[in-house]
């Protein structure tokens, strides 16, 4: 049944747990001053640009430590970066050849507009690369990597599988980043003011923090075992009292900068003054596009007209002046209606009598929902109309008001303006609502058939001179960019979270907590009681809340409010660098040069909220001069959610929330840890959704117990090597280095399989396998199977430790090949395959293909209507007679990795 899998690693997790990691970030004194020295000489550093200039500060260590082996003194030179420019989208990949050049090795500096288009061609290629090293790096040595995992949030239950498929995927890349001869920081941090941890403990009867202190032990055991590279001296708790006084700490900086207020609803962070800054800094990130594209959608940036409209009622006397934002001003004349929020103060006034009811119904109803909610209600927006109505400027007809949920109070004045001809959602809202359109679209509510857009171009564009021209002097207009994002609602009333240090005084009013009395730590319990909603659970502790006013010094009380649950995970990576710094978040010399972080990986379900809170304290902190950059990650990973199979089918939405997980430990124990991570890497990309299966994992299991067969078998037996030998190991060298580079770790996984295949079949004598192929192969293998390749190594007889080994490089020069193997299609079906010549025409190829027997029985050898030929890939013929569609984009099944 072949070697037990759980006995080695067991021996090389004992290895590895009396041998902890060093840290990396800490430097002896002698390096620290000849780099003081070379920082000296060099120029001062713009400490808000994240311009190339200032990349070097970040990115010197000591050349003792790791010496600068050729491929590493390549990659310094700048021909070879983490991913550089390779697509990591398989049709973009195979259907055009990709420069190494390609857009997204831009430095952040440079020009954006090919960044930006790169996005749409080459969908994740963001997620691929790796900065362009500036020229002084070489001398300086190796380069720094700080390797992120978003904090995973402390449960008795352990890890879950998808996020340990996160953790497996930044450990290959870390692994592969140190053996480039990075100096490589991996540290962890544990999200532990989840409301998750408050339920767990509700649930469990026991207090928080004995759900964070048992959740994050077992956890802690798991990474071990699950082989994942950790420095555990870099590791933080966010809800440990000497972390979390720097959130409190950065509330207390936040408020004096006039960015917090508070208002009835509770207090509020101005995010919305950082929009510019949120929306302008995506360009210069290299993160998945999709979630570029959720943040700039986030922030909604719009260019437009803010425009003055008059407003009023049947018995109201007199006009109310209502502000409202336009995009298109010259389709002014179509709108239709006006929504306002439900907060709207014209509201008060020129709402009819007949209206107020229902208007305060659904002002009473809105209250009760959080703005998430409010957002998430859009498509069954409410809506009541108001009986009051505004007068469209350009037409002077009068619209109706109506008031909805869904219109947010900070958002375009909290009022929209609809033109249910270019909107779709406004349209939705006026059928829904049975709303006529009474513009220029509409006539006493039956549309009439504009004449296409395009036609009237000219016409439209005077309109628009005519109609901005003639609202502007009449002083109803000006320019205004802006922004859906709106404030941060920065108080939660849980027990377990951070303090918000405010306190209430009947003289004083509301005053902060003096910053030498942080942190406000939360009271101990033994456990939580049972809170009635709505009510504040902190409320109940009376003695933590009686304090003196740091003001008037008479008896005042704290607030009870707790901050959001992930506010420790805004700045937490920060605090990775120096969890026991006492004098800031972390000390300037450590924020120099490590930040911003090169690589962040987590769950999707985090790109949009959590991402731009992260974004937005890192922009602040820049601001402040706290941290040198302004962008908290250079580069972005979101692996795919693993859903059970049972849950698989539920709607999207339930299941792309938190769901039902996939706990972990289980397989750990049954399986072990390298099978498992073999698994979360095989089952797919690693940002798609996919379900859980067992099946794959015992596969991955017999996987690893033949290659260790395979390999033990032939060490000591090979003379000398063949040169399919050499091929195959070069082609697997390739295939794994491209598939690390492009996120693309199933790949790798599939290349292992195939190689171990090889040298378990008839093919390679065991003359001809050298041991230098073997060597090769357990390095390759070490960033997914960690220990599985250390006893590889071990039986090897390798007296070095694997982990410092070089990533080997492939040789083009031996991979060249002189004719390649094309699918051949029929209209869509594949019938068969051959070899050409490589540099066969495309004439020269289609004659070649028709007389293939198994066309000439489809085709009768009939030359076809079109042709797609895509070199090195498929030829098509597509005939257009029978009933098949000729479809433009090749299926795709065609599109196996080009090495293979
Ligand atoms: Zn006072």
């Amino acid at each position: 049944m072949g070697v037990d899998l759980r006995d080695i690693e067991k021996r090389w997790q004992e290895m590895w747990r009396e041998n902890p990691l060093p840290s990396p970030v800490k430097t002896d004194d002698e390096e620290k001053a000849r780099e003081l020295a070379e920082e000296a000489a060099s120029e001062p550093v713009d400490s808000l640009s994240e311009s190339p200039t200032s990349e070097p500060e970040a990115t010197n260590a000591s050349s003792e430590s790791l010496p600068i082996s050729p491929d590493n003194a390549a990659a310094a030179n700048g021909d070879s970066g983490f991913g550089d420019g390779l697509s990591s989208q398989d049709g973009a990949e195979s259907a055009t050849p990709v420069e190494p050049d390609a857009a997204d090795e831009k430095s952040p500096g440079e020009p954006t507009s090919t960044t930006e288009s790169s996005e749409v061609t080459a969908e994740e290629s963001a997620a691929a690369s790796e900065e362009k090293p500036p020229r002084r790096r070489r001398r300086r040595g190796p380069r720094t990597f700080f390797s992120l995992d978003m904090f995973p949030y402390p449960s008795l239950d352990g890890f879950s599988v998808s996020q340990l498929r996160g953790v497996a995927t930044n450990d290959v890349v870390a692994r592969y980043q140190q053996s480039r001869g990075k100096r490589v920081l991996r540290p962890i941090g544990w999200d532990a003011f989840q409301a998750s941890v408050e339920e767990e403990a509700r649930q469990k009867e026991i207090s928080p923090r004995q759900v964070v202190d048992q959740g994050v032990e077992l956890m802690r055991e798991q990474l071990r075992r699950f082989g994942a590279l950790v420095h555990w001296d870099h590791e933080v708790d966010t809800s440990d009292p000497e972390d979390y006084r720097w959130s409190q700490w950065l509330f207390l900086q936040l408020r004096e900068k006039g960015l917090v207020h508070q208002d009835d609803a509770g207090w509020k962070v101005a995010i919305t003054d950082y929009a510019e800054p949120l929306h302008s800094g995506l360009k210069n990130l290299k993160w998945p596009p999709r979630t570029k594209a959720l943040q700039r959608n986030w922030i909604g940036r719009r260019e437009g007209t803010k425009l003055v409209l008059k407003a009023s009622s049947e018995l109201y006397d007199g006009w109310e002046e209502l502000e409202v934002f336009a995009r298109k001003i010259e389709a002014l004349p179509e709108a239709s209606f006006v929504v306002l929020c439900p907060e709207h103060p014209l509201l008060e006034k020129i709402v009819d009598p007949i209206q107020e009811n229902d208007v305060r119904d659904l002002q009473e109803r809105a209250a009760q929902l959080d703005e998430r909610e409010r957002i998430a209600n859009r498509a069954e927006s409410d809506g009541v109309a108001t009986g009051a109505y505004a007068l469209n400027p350009a037409t002077l007809e009068p619209i109706p008001i109506w008031v909805s949920s869904y219109v947010m109070p900070d958002i375009r004045f909290g009022a929209i303006l609809g033109m249910p001809e270019e909107n779709e959602a406004h349209k939705d809202f006026a059928n829904r609502h049975g709303i006529p359109l009474t513009g220029a679209g509409g006539n006493s509510g039956r549309r009439r058939r504009r004449p296409p857009r395009r036609r009237q171009g000219g016409e439209s564009s005077d309109q628009k001179k005519g109609l901005q021209g003639s609202l502007e002097s009449r002083g109803l207009t000006e320019p205004h960019i802006d922004y859906k994002l709106h404030d941060w609602v920065f108080d939660r009333q849980r027990f377990w979270g951070v303090p918000i240090p405010m306190i209430e005084c009947d003289e004083c009013g509301t005053v902060p907590v003096a910053e030498s009395d942080l942190p406000v730590k939360l009271p101990d319990v033994d456990r939580l009681e049972k809170v009635d909603a709505g009510e504040n659970p902190l409320a109940s502790f009376e003695e933590w809340r009686a304090v003196d006013c740091p003001s008037c010094g008479k008896g005042a009380l704290r607030s009870v409010d707790t901050m959001p649950d992930w506010i420790g995970s805004c700045w937490g990576h920060l605090r990775c660098l120096d969890p026991r710094f006492s004098e800031a978040i972390a000390s300037r010399e450590h924020l120099q040069r490590w930040t911003p972080a090169n690589l962040c990986v987590g769950g999707i379900e985090h790109a949009e909220l959590h991402l731009m809170y992260v974004r937005f304290v890192s922009h602040f902190l820049a601001d402040l001069g706290v941290t040198p950059r302004q962008e908290p990650y250079r580069r972005l990973f979101n692996q795919g959610r693993i859903r059970s199979q049972e849950t698989a089918n539920d709607n999207e939405a339930e299941a792309s929330r938190r769901g039902p997980r996939v706990i972990a430990s289980e397989y750990l124990d049954h399986y072990g840890a390298d099978a498992l991570r073999l698994h979360l890497l095989f089952m797919g990309p690693p940002q798609d959704h996919v379900e859980w299966s067992d099946e794959g994992l015992k596969g991955c299991a017999r996987f690893l117990q033949r290659t260790h067969e395979a390999i033990s078998q032939r060490i000591g037996k090979g003379k000398f090597v063949s040169r399919n030998v050499l091929v195959a190991k070069h082609r697997l060298i390739r295939r794994v280095t491209r598939a690390i580079r492009t996120y693309r770790l199933n790949k790798a996984v599939s290349a292992f399989m195939e190689f171990i295949k090889l040298l378990r079949g008839d093919e390679f004598s065991m003359d001809e396998v050298d041991k230098q192929t073997l060597r090769t192969f357990t390095i390759l293998l070490a960033p997914f199977a960690p220990h599985m390749a250390h006893e590889l190594w071990e039986q090897l007889g390798e007296a070095g430790p694997l982990t410092s080994e070089s990533w080997p490089e492939h040789s083009d020069e031996l991979l060249q090949p002189t004719e390649v193997e094309l699918a051949v299609f029929v209209n869509d079906s594949l019938v068969d395959r051959m070899t050409v010549e490589l540099e066969a025409t495309k004439n020269q190829v289609i004659d070649q293909a028709l007389e293939l027997n198994k066309v000439q029985e489809r085709t009768g050898g009939k030359s076809a209507d079109r042709v797609i030929h895509v070199p090195d890939r498929l030829l098509k013929l597509v005939y257009s007679q029978g009933n098949e569609s000729a479809e433009e984009t090749p299926p795709e099944e065609p599109f196996f990795d080009p090495n293979s």
